[in-house]
């Protein structure tokens, strides 16, 4: 273990190739989860972007993404909102259809979630093609929230998900 987090996560973090199909690379973050120090150091590593800023809740994307929003969310004491697929959330929502580096999908979120409040995080443990993170991003604008900033363990640089994001701040952990 290095005194670098970033480096630390980045070793981390298991190839595993053609799942959940033949020709995609898939990053396992479970090495990170696992190890309680490495976890931590994600946590903090993404809790550390909103210190100080005036934040209202930390957003997290089903599934993965609950995983590393919810202990920001508490690292940073305030709420976590869960954005969802299609079919999950039990109240009255608001969705939105994107596509995926695999396939397509759809997006709902509760429609009184923000409770009053205004700005948000998303986090989510990938950037791949950006599809699902502009997804929460507009579900979140259409319940009258503000989106302060998206934040990534692991951004997949080549697929240039960052781009399709224009106009909101990106940050990622590890960049490959
Ligand atoms: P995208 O919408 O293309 O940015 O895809 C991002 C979502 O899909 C994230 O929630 C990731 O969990 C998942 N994902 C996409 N590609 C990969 C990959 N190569 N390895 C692990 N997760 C991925």
């Amino acid at each position: 273990m290095t005194n670098n987090p970033t480096q630390n996560l980045k070793t981390a973090v298991r190839d595993v190739l053609d799942f959940p199909k033949k020709g995609i690379v898939f990053k396992d973050i479970t090495p990170i989860l696992a190890d309680g120090d490495l976890f931590r150091q994600a946590v903090d590593w993404l809790a550390e972007l909103h210190r100080g800023e005036k934040l209202d809740a930390v957003v997290g994307i089903d599934a993965r993404g609950f995983i590393f929003a919810g202990a920001v969310a508490c690292a940073l004491g305030i709420g976590f909102i869960p954005v969802r697929k299609k079919g999950k959330l039990p109240f009255e929502t608001q969705s939105v259809a994107y596509d995926l580096e695999y396939g397509k999908g759809e997006l709902e979120i509760h429609v009184d979630a923000l409770r009053g409040q205004k700005r948000v995080a998303i986090v989510d443990d990938l950037l791949a093609t950006g599809g699902t993170a502009l997804a929460a991003a507009k579900l979140i604008e259409k319940i009258g929230g503000k989106v302060s900033g998206v934040d990534f363990v692991i951004e997949l640089g080549f697929l240039k998900g960052r781009d399709r994001l224009n106009g909101y701040r990106v940050t990622s952990a590890i960049v490959y």
